[in-house]
């Protein structure tokens, strides 16, 4: 099998495609990637020596080709000593009421201690209700309610749920749930602790992802397994053209023939190509098709497709003075969430505790992200960096987690389309596909490229589907998308 492969975006899923493409076919693939970097939202920004990683990128997967191809893409190389696969422990707490408590919500003494015996009634109360009486699953509301009934929804829930997307639980769809929540529920928190704190833990035993408690992790992060991957291919021959950008797709004969580009020079260029696999937003993807007729509705489904954007903010802290007060013993999480109400950031990173190679000087300082989600153009979006990492201080300080002296140095870095949205035209999104799939050498892949809430693993599982297509001429295209929809594949909660 010969021929062109246009690559859309190097992130995980172009990555894989490339991967996957020089391994099995003899078809060429050219990555066309509209930044300086690779790895997409799972790259690592190096800043002064300090490692971001966007968002904090666990790398775990139910299939077992996936963690093969992450374990020997990471296995050392004579030219590569640096490549190794850490295995961390997860460690997370949820931070509310001005407390830590255990993540995800156990029914720990700390637990009873800190929301008193008044709410542990009520949590009972209302479990036994929404047992007794469940709801329609219309909203993700009605999705926690059923599951954990209706004071710890509100007191764990309803607010940070509005945090993350910025729409009300009872405005989304329970779609997020199901695919993201899904097995965790009161049940599931409590026969996991009883599990533990009676037989031990049974590792045999499948446990939801949201209480999977370690993970691997590439030394230098998430970004390191990407670089290794863009070298390997192309060594192996893959074009890879950085800070170019596809604008326009020409279809003919319901098929992609060429598409034009755009350099960040300015300078257009036109690629004629076999196979287009696109890991851009469906959104970009649609609006670039030229030569083939788009009905309206599809067209306008498309553009309405909502994204959540988010700013992550890199603080590098005086390690004498964080945490100091809460005691040395919180040191280990790898990320807290922060349910506060009176505070925009969302989650905080501590670095170190993902891999202390991330950070420059481990022994003295620690390296935390701290986690905004917001919409591209939005007050906080239009935040001069400066200001915007002033307010993020002041909301640690107000929420007693540092102290502004201890503060050394900040980055700030924006991601946009980070989340692909389950609300506004979501709901009609299978009319696009059915769509697209008319386009017979288009292999849509990837999180914003399916817009579906696609971990790496997921992203990269589009990209093996789509080549296996290619490799044995299958038309159809129901696996590639069937891939992050079966029941049984769980994640974390937010
Ligand atoms: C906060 C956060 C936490 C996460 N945590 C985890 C985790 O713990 N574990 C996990 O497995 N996953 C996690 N993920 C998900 C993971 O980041 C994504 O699944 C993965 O990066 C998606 O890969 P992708 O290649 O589909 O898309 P992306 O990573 O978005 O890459 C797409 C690439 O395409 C490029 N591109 C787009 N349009 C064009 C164009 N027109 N021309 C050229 N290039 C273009 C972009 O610049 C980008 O580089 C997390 C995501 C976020 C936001």
């Amino acid at each position: 099998m010969e021929g062109k492969a246009i690559i859309v975006g190097a992130g995980p899923a172009g990555l894989t495609a490339s991967y996957e493409l020089l391994r099995r076919t003899q078809i060429h693939p050219v990555i066309v990637e509209e930044s300086e970097e690779v790895g997409g939202i799972s790259r690592t920004v190096n800043y002064k020596g300090n490692r971001l990683d966007i968002g904090g990128h666990r790398f775990f997967s139910k299939d077992k080709r996936i963690l093969r191809w992450w374990e020997t893409i990471m296995t050392k190389t004579i030219e590569d000593s640096e490549r190794e696969l850490l295995t961390i422990n997860r460690v997370s707490h949820i931070y509310f009421l001005r407390k830590f408590f255990s993540y995800p919500i156990s029914l720990s003494k700390d637990t009873f201690l800190n929301l008193g015996l008044r709410n542990a009634l009520r949590i009972g109360l209302g479990y036994i209700r929404a047992r007794l009486f469940p709801t329609e699953e219309l909203t993700l509301e009605d999705f926690y309610i059923n599951r954990f009934g209706r004071p710890l929804y509100e007191l764990f829930f309803e607010d940070y749920t509005t945090k993350v997307w910025g729409k009300h639980p009872s405005e989304l769809c329970a779609d997020w749930g199901r695919q993201r929540v899904k097995g965790l529920s009161l049940p599931v928190v409590l026969e996991d602790y009883f599990r533990k704190s009676t037989r031990g833990e049974d590792r045999s035993k499948e446990v939801e992802a949201s209480l999977i408690e370690s993970f691997r992790y590439p030394k230098y992060g998430p970004g390191q397994l990407w670089e290794c991957v863009a070298e390997d291919v192309v060594r192996k021959g893959a074009e890879l053209r950085k800070g170019q950008s596809v604008r326009k797709i020409h279809v003919d004969g319901n098929r992609v023939r060429s598409v034009d580009i755009v350099g960040s020079n300015g300078e257009w260029t036109n690629e004629v190509c076999d196979y287009f696999f696109s890991s851009m937003s469906i959104k970009d993807l649609v609006a670039a098709l030229e030569g083939i007729v788009v009905p309206e509705n599809v067209r306008r489904i498309a553009a309405d497709l909502p994204y959540r954007d988010f700013i992550t903010v890199g603080l590098l802290v005086n390690k004498l003075e964080f945490l100091k007060e809460k005691g040395a013993n919180l040191l280990p999480d790898t990320w807290i969430y922060i349910q506060e109400r009176d505070v925009k950031v969302g989650r905080l990173q501590i670095f170190n505790n993902w891999s202390p190679f991330l950070v420059k000087d481990p022994e003295h300082t620690v390296w935390i992200g701290l986690e905004y989600f917001c919409d591209e153009n939005d007050e906080l979006w239009n935040m001069g960096e400066e200001d915007f990492i002033q307010m993020a201080i002041g909301e640690m300080e107000n929420i007693d987690m540092l102290k502004r002296e201890s503060v050394i140095d900040a980055h700030q870095v924006k991601v946009k389309k980070a989340y692909p949205a389950y609300f506004g035209s979501y709901g009609e999104l299978e009319e696009v596909r059915r769509f697209l799939d008319t386009i017979e050498n288009l292999y849509c892949i990837g999180r914003n490229g399916q817009h579906k809430y696609n971990n790496m693993d997921h992203s990269m599982l589009t990209a093996m589907e789509a080549v296996s297509n290619v490799e044995n001429h299958i038309l159809g295209k129901d696996n590639i998308w069937l891939v992050n929809t079966e029941q049984r594949y769980h994640e974390k909660v937010y």
